[in-house]
């Protein structure tokens, strides 16, 4: 099975391409398999060598949609999280639109 995003076979590839995400606006960095904050659950938790769900290897990207991927701003499950308008950004042209938006909009008002 291939992945859509990066077009690699997910159980042979290290793991995905696009490192941020745009979320609400802003640009967040994923977190990778195996750096989860997993301090919550009290316990030493068992963190197969690929992931369960998409295949990607430990200390590599969710490849994009994986069900364990946790949300660069909240901390949930990205899936189901309720963060609004996340996206992924995977070319430089992504990224530096983002920037260029979080700039324009920088300085406004604060609440
Ligand atoms: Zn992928
Ligand atoms: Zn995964
Ligand atoms: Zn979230």
């Amino acid at each position: 099975m291939s992945c859509e995003v990066c077009g690699q076979d997910m159980l042979k590839a290290n793991g995905c391409c696009g490192k941020q995400l745009r979320i609400d606006g802003k640009l967040y960095t994923r977190i990778l398999y195996g750096n989860e904050d997993l301090s919550g659950l009290g316990f030493e938790p068992n963190v197969p060598e690929r992931c369960g769900d998409c295949g990607c290897k430990k200390g590599f990207l969710h490849h994009w949609g994986c069900d364990l991927e946790v949300c660069p701003k909240c901390g949930r499950r990205l899936l189901s999280c309720e963060c609004d308008d996340v996206a992924l950004i995977v070319t430089e042209e992504e990224e530096a639109e983002v920037k260029a938006n979080t700039e324009a909009g920088a300085g406004g008002t604060e609440t």
